[in-house]
This record gives structure tokens, sequence and C-alpha cells, in this order.
């Protein structure tokens, strides 16, 4: 995906906590730092990466249909894997109103994928949400007033060992890479015609990227001085033009 709709994806999801009255300590870390930490959404596809997170395995998980032992492990229902989603995200409700494409025999394959142990997409996500998690407990003062709860040992680490807001809020917009990922269908898809370079999955994304325009574009978005609220509200210009409306009800996992 390019870096514009990376970055407006990740911006935008703030918008969305802000509208949905989400955390109100995690939506100051990350909106008092939407300018400076932003290109922590790009930072997984750059190149001084590719021995990190930019590993190319980190950003995909390509299923495939499954012939192995245990078949029905790896086949969900669709009301069952919708009730899991929550019915209001808008990948259920995208399927819901074209039911014919996907049809019986596509919900009934076994599908799964098959990457290098402890070295895929959601491993990813999953290490760089647990870290996160860490950096929220183990912030420092300033961090730690905006985060519920004490920690009792704080005190007892080095200043310059606790993370900082920006630091916080950089590794959000980096597990802003890899969640866009992963709702990219050519990411998670093993056939030939999601490769990225096979008339697709190159097409698809310059073609999010001429929508979402040129106010996230790097140049110019680095070099704008608007505020972070003028920032949110110009993500959400861009739904109209995605043709989406969102509900203001971030579901839970
Ligand atoms: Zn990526």
């Amino acid at each position: 995906m390019n870096q514009r709709t990376h970055t407006w994806l990740a911006i935008r999801a703030i918008a969305l906590l802000e509208d949905s009255n989400g955390p109100t300590g995690l939506i100051k870390i990350l909106k008092d730092n939407v300018k400076g930490a932003a290109i922590g959404c790009w930072i997984p596809d750059l190149q001084d990466t590719k021995k990190g997170s930019g590993d190319i395995d980190n950003h995909i998980l390509k299923m495939k249909p499954y012939q192995g032992s245990n078949r029905t492990r790896f086949i969900k229902k669709r009301k069952e894997l919708f009730d899991q989603l929550g019915q209001e995200r808008k990948v259920c409700e995208f399927l819901g109103d074209r039911d014919s494409v996907l049809d019986a025999g596509w919900w009934n394959t076994p599908y799964k994928a098959e990457p290098s142990p402890g070295q895929h997409l959601a491993n990813r996500s999953m290490a760089l949400s647990t870290t996160l998690i860490d950096q929220l407990i183990l912030g420092d003062n300033k961090v730690a007033d905006l985060v519920p709860g004490t920690v009792k040992f704080s005190d007892k680490l080095d200043m310059n060992a606790r993370s900082r807001m920006e630091e916080v809020a950089m590794y959000c917009f980096m597990l802003s890479h890899f969640v866009a990922d992963a709702c990219q269908p050519c990411h998670c898809d093993a056939r030939r015609l999601s490769a990225y370079n096979n008339g697709l999955h190159k097409e698809m994304e310059a073609g999010w990227s001429k929508v979402v325009g040129t106010y996230f574009k790097k140049d110019n978005y680095l070099q704008n001085d608007d505020t972070p609220t003028k920032v949110l509200m110009e993500s959400r210009v861009i739904d109209n033009k995605f043709d989406i409306e969102f509900s203001n009800n971030v579901p839970d996992l």
C-alpha cells in the first residue's frame, strides 16, 4: 500500500477513536504526535528496515486452500466469523451486500497460511501490540499521566529508559501499517493474481492512492503547518470519496 494511503488510514483511525469517544489518553498521545510520528506508518516499507519490521514476510499472510489433516479446524462458518468480527464491521457489511460472490463452496473450503515459524503478518502485529502495552506501562511521566492506574516500579527506572509519547505514537503508527496490510486482500491471498506485478495488486493500490489524493502525500504532509485537529478533519473528508460512512462505533475484538 502506498505511503499516503497508509497515512490516511492511520490518521482516520485516530479520528474514529475521537468520534467514538475512545480512550482520551491514547487519543491525546496519538493526536499530539500526528505529524512527527506519522512516518511510523511508512517505516515498515522502507528499505532500511528490511532486517527488522520491513522483512517482507512480516507484511503478508498468504492463505490458500488447505489439503492437510484436521481440515475442519480451518473452516469458519460465515455467521460465526461475522459474529466474532462484529456484524457492524465494514467487511461484514460489504460481504453481506454481495452474498453471491462467496458461495457455499468458498465458505466450506479450509484455508490456511503456511508462513515461516514466528514470522508473518499476524505474529508481527501481535508482537508489536504487546510491546506497545509495555511501552504504555513503562512510559515517562507524561505518558503515565495519560494512562489509567499507577505503576509501582516506574520510579525505579532510569528516566531515559522510560518510553516517551512520541515513541509510543510512532510504534502505534507502525502497528497501523501492519493492520492495514492485513486488510489488503492481495497480502492474504496466495494466488498468482495477488503478486505485486500481476495486474491487480499494484493497480488496486494506485487506485486507492489516487482517491486519497495529495494532502497525505509525504512532501505535502510533512511540510504543512496544520494543527492536529485540522489534520484529523482532512482525514474525515476523504470518507466521501470512498463512499464510506463510519458509524463512530469502533467494535471491540
Ligand atoms: Zn507493508
